[in-house]
């Protein structure tokens, strides 16, 4: 389960947010292209819209049950 204690500085302000667990592994910037973005320089994945209809609802809601680390939270 993903820490809200340890959220990645650059998650825009909401519920769902990537933790300091992320790999970069690229699943979540595939599966909800319209909410996660990859920070280039660090190297980790981040959320930079948080999702405003069921279609990017169930994308997020993929993801975080796709992510292979467990770093995508949602504490809404
Ligand atoms: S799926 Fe998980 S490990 Fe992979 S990039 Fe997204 S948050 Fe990081």
């Amino acid at each position: 389960m993903a820490d809200k204690s340890e959220k990645q500085s650059e998650n825009i302000v909401g519920a769902w947010f990537v933790d300091s667990n992320c790999i970069d592994c690229d699943v979540c910037r595939e599966t909800a292209p319209n909410n996660f973005t990859q920070q280039k320089e660090k190297g980790y994945s981040y959320v930079y819209k948080q999702p405003v209809n069921d279609d990017e609802l169930a994308q997020c809601r993929e993801a975080m049950e796709s992510c292979p680390v467990e770093a995508i939270g949602n504490d809404g």
